[in-house]
C-alpha cells in the first residue's frame, strides 16, 4: 500500500515497554481523591506563601514518573512526591529512618513536620508536601526562586520545564482533574486512518513509523487531543510543520505535516482537548515550505517520559476510544 510508505517522525528505533496511562478505580474514588489532594495543597498554600498549583505540578510529575518506573517505591499515601531516604534524613544520618525534626536537621536532612506530631516522616502525606513547601521555600515564593529551587532539587531540566507546565494548566482551570480527551479532526470531516504501528519507512535511513497516519484533505481542521500545554512549534525535514503538546499525564502529543497553524498559537500557550490548533498538509521531507511529495494526512503520535527517558507508543487504540467517545456524545 502506498500510504505504508509515507510519513514519520524523527526517532529511531525507540524501545517500547509498558506505557498505557495508568488505570484508576471507579471514577468515584478518584473524584473523592482529587478533594482530599485538593484540600491537602491548600493547606500547604496557607502555611507557606506558595500557590496550591506549584505542589499540585510537582505531585503530579512525581506521580506519572512513579507510575512509569519499577525502581521507586508504591506511595504511601496519596501524595506521590519520592524523597529519598538520604535526601529526607542527611546524607551523612547514621539513622536513615530518623523522623527526629531535630537530629535530620542537624544531619542537612530536609524531612519536616507538616501535621504538627513532632514527627517527620516520609509517609505521612502533609510531611512530604510541608516538607517540599518548606524546600521551595528556602530559595523564595515568586515563581522565579521556584524555578532556581525546583532546579537545585531535580538538577534536570526537563522535569523543572513538565513541573512549569503542569502548574500553568492548574492554575488555569483550578482543578486537578484535566484528563478530558478529543479525537484530533473534527466527525463532520472525512478521514481515515489504519493501525500503521512500527511499519517501515524508508525515507531518511532506516526507522520505524511511531504513530498513527489520519488521511484526509488539505484545510480540514486539526485539535488539540489533550488539555496541555504547547510544548514545540516548527519545522522539521521528517514532520514539515508540526506542533507538539504536552498534557498532564506527561505524554507529548505529537501532530505533523500540517499545512498550517491557528492564529496566534505559540509555544507555552495552553490548550484544551477539540482546540483548533492547525490544518492537515503534505508538510515535509524537505527543507522549510516543501510540501505536496505524498497525500495530505495528519500524523499523530505520542510519546512518554518517565524522568529520565523518553519512548513513543501506538496512538491507534487511543484514537479508536476518543473517536468512538465523540460518536456516543453525537
Ligand atoms: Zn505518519
Amino acid at each position: 500500500m502506498r500510504k505504508k510508505i509515507l510519513c514519520f517522525t524523527l526517532c529511531l528505533m525507540v524501545l517500547c515497554f509498558s506505557s498505557h496511562p495508568k488505570t484508576y478505580g471507579a471514577e468515584t474514588n478518584k473524584n473523592e481523591d482529587n478533594q482530599k489532594l485538593m484540600s491537602l495543597y491548600k493547606k500547604v498554600e496557607t502555611l507557606t506563601t506558595i500557590p496550591w498549583y506549584v505542589f499540585a505540578a510537582i505531585d503530579q510529575y512525581e506521580r506519572n514518573v512513579r507510575h512509569s518506573r519499577r525502581d521507586i517505591p508504591k506511595a504511601p499515601g496519596l501524595i506521590e512526591i519520592y524523597i529519598k531516604p538520604e535526601v529526607w534524613t542527611g546524607p551523612l544520618n547514621p539513622n536513615q529512618k530518623d523522623t527526629d525534626p531535630r537530629t535530620i536537621g542537624l544531619f542537612g536532612g530536609i524531612g519536616v513536620d507538616g501535621n504538627g506530631d513532632k514527627k517527620a516522616e516520609p509517609t505521612n502525606d502533609e510531611d512530604v508536601l510541608y516538607t517540599i513547601a518548606n524546600y521551595l521555600q528556602s530559595y523564595g515564593s515568586d515563581l522565579d526562586n521556584i524555578k532556581i529551587g525546583l532546579w537545585e532539587y531535580y538538577h534536570r531540566d526537563k522535569a523543572v520545564g513538565l513541573i512549569l507546565g503542569h502548574m500553568k494548566l492548574f492554575q488555569k482551570y483550578g482543578r486537578l482533574d484535566l484528563e478530558g480527551h478529543a479525537f484530533p479532526i473534527p466527525r463532520q470531516y472525512n478521514f481515515t486512518y489504519h493501525n500503521t504501528w512500527g511499519d517501515a519507512r524508508g525515507w531518511g535511513g532506516r526507522r520505524i513509523h511511531e504513530g498513527t497516519d489520519i488521511f484526509a484533505n488539505y484545510g480540514v481542521p486539526v485539535r488539540s487531543t489533550c488539555f496541555g500545554v504547547i510544548e514545540m512549534k516548527g519545522w522539521n525535514r521528517y514532520g514539515g510543520w508540526r506542533v507538539g503538546i504536552r498534557d498532564i499525564d506527561n505524554t507529548y502529543h505529537y501532530f505533523a505535516h500540517l499545512n498550517g497553524f491557528a492564529d496566534g498559537l505559540k509555544v507555552g500557550q495552553v490548550v484544551e482537548p477539540g482546540q483548533l490548533i492547525g490544518s492537515v498538509g503534505s508538510s515535509g521531507y524537505g527543507p522549510p515550505g516543501t510540501s505536496g511529495k505524498f497525500p495530505p494526512h495528519l500524523h499523530y503520535g505520542l510519546y512518554k517520559d518517565n524522568g529520565r527517558t523518553e519512548w513513543s507508543f501506538d496512538p491507534y487504540p487511543h484514537l479508536k476510544a476518543w473517536e468512538r467517545a465523540e460518536r456516543n456524545k453525537k
